[in-house]
């Protein structure tokens, strides 16, 4: 029989729903768990294979039950806690006491483990970079089972290593990082549409240097004039004085209670469901107070939304584009994705800021774009032509979202992979901490 909190031979699925077959580990006490395993993973919310195991039969650490705060400092905002405590938690508890983390993603189900090894970048990313920019500590249980700690200036080359190292370094058990002061609960958001990419990435510019929070949606699908026009938002914390004396409505959740099939999103549906939500948007701006849960996790309100790809599932395709390509790359994208057929109606679009200090990290200055692909038998070949247009453009894609780049064009659009790969083997000289993405990509 299985010890207590080991599930041999488990499925584990990405967000994407790829799937592998693994020792699962869990259980309160990550630190135990942690020895021996392969690898570390959290709300599995990565899309591709970073969180799947490599093999079927290596130990897999799940984190979530490790989720206890260790310290919390009101005076400098600073706080310590174990890597599988959920951002969902980590905002249900301190929004209301006047505080935000410094940086979060488009998702709140997500660890603070995965938003390390991931360095997530969020809408405030051209002001205060990924998020390992704010982290001051961390725990670590390295490959050859030592316990160890790393900071921006003790062993920092495993901290660097590890900020954006998507599990490859070693098993991160205890997180610290300065949380931000909020003036308020609320959003003060502005939205507007948006013609063409050309006018959207005009305005993001624009947008940045006003406003610390940017991004928003673009039609991937329409040509023409119509190409990637969308719906550009910009936020920031409303002060106490606009805040509401009711709070804004939270947006009801629902459940997609079951897979829809494959064909349901095709050109014909997508071009319909983004004409919709184009008009949706009344012509003027607008302006006002909103939940954060609407404006940062919009795709939270609806539960298990990636079963609305098929059983199939789907893939992210996210890359940068940097400034140096020209603000026309953006727009050469979009004609190569639409010729592609790479018909989908997430395309979200953020422009990035300066370049952070974890080895692997995903944004550089430049303008970011996501979109879902439904997995097709295609797939493969969509995925080389886009990195093929991005490595011409000196850009790069997001390790956490990826399942289909080739480890040529990874190394080609990375030129930091050398120094990423001297650390992990300086850590992990037999390699034992290895994920399926870290085969494929980069061989072990
Ligand atoms: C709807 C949605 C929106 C998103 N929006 C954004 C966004 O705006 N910006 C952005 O940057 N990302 C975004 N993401 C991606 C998401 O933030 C990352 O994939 C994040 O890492 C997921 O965290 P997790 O806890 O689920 O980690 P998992 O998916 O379980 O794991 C992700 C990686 O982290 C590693 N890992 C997890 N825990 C540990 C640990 N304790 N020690 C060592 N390694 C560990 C895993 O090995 C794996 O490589 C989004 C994802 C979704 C589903």
């Amino acid at each position: 029989m299985a010890e207590p909190g080991v599930r041999n031979g488990e499925k584990v699925v990405s967000w994407g729903r790829l799937a592998g077959v693994g020792q699962v580990v869990s259980s309160e006490n990550l630190e135990a768990d942690s020895q021996g395993a392969a690898l570390s993973r959290g709300l599995g919310r990565s899309y591709g294979d970073s969180s799947l195991p490599a093999r079927p039969g290596d130990k897999i650490v799940q984190t979530p039950l490790s989720d206890r705060i260790l310290a919390f400092d009101p005076v400098s905002g600073l706080l310590r806690a174990e890597a599988g405590f959920s951002l969902v938690e980590l905002n249900r508890l301190f929004l209301r006491r006047g505080w935000f983390p410094p940086v979060t993603p488009g998702t709140k189900f997500v660890t603070l483990g995965g938003m390390v090894a991931s360095d997530v970048h969020g809408k405030n990313h051209h002001r205060s970079g990924c998020f390992g920019a704010h982290v001051t500590w961390m725990k670590l249980r390295t490959a050859d089972d030592r316990i160890v700690t790393c900071s921006p200036h003790v062993n920092t080359d495993l901290f660097d290593a590890t900020v954006g190292g998507m599990g490859l370094t070693g098993h991160i058990l205890e997180v610290e990082f300065r949380m931000e002061r909020i003036p308020s609960p609320w959003i003060w958001m502005e939205s507007r549409r948006v013609p063409d990419i050309d006018a959207y990435i005009r305005g993001l510019k624009d947008a940045g240097p006003h406003w610390p929070m940017t991004m928003g949606w673009i039609d991937c699908v329409s040509r023409g004039k119509k190409l990637g026009r969308g719906i550009l938002m910009a936020g920031r914390w409303a002060t106490p004085e606009e805040a509401p004396r009711d709070p804004p409505a939270e947006k009801r959740k629902l459940r997609l209670p079951f897979d829809l099939p494959s064909f349901a999103i095709n050109p014909l549906t997508v071009r319909a469901f983004n004409e919709l939500y184009y008009r949706r948007h009344p012509r003027k701006v607008r302006t006002g107070i909103v939940h954060p849960d609407s404006f940062f996790y919009p795709l939270d309100a609806i539960h298990d939304w990636n079963r609305g790809y098929g059983r199939r599932g789907f893939t992210q395709y996210q890359c940068v584009l940097p400034d140096e390509a020209g603000l026309e790359a953006p727009r050469l994208f979009l004609e190569l994705l639409t010729r592609l057929g790479g018909a989908s109606p997430l395309c979200v679009i953020k422009d990035c800021g300066a370049e952070g200090r974890g080895l692997l990290s995903f944004p550089l200055p430049g303008t970011s774009i996501a979109v879902d692909l439904p997995i097709r038998d295609n797939t493969q070949a969509v995925v080389d032509a886009l990195n093929a247009f991005v490595i011409d453009k000196g850009g790069r894609i997001y390790l956490t979202k990826d399942g289909f780049t080739r480890p040529e064009h990874f190394r080609a659009m990375e030129p930091r992979l050398p120094a990423f790969e001297a650390v992990r083997k300086a850590w992990d000289p037999e390699g034992r901490l290895k994920s399926a993405q870290s085969v494929r990509m980069f061989g072990a």
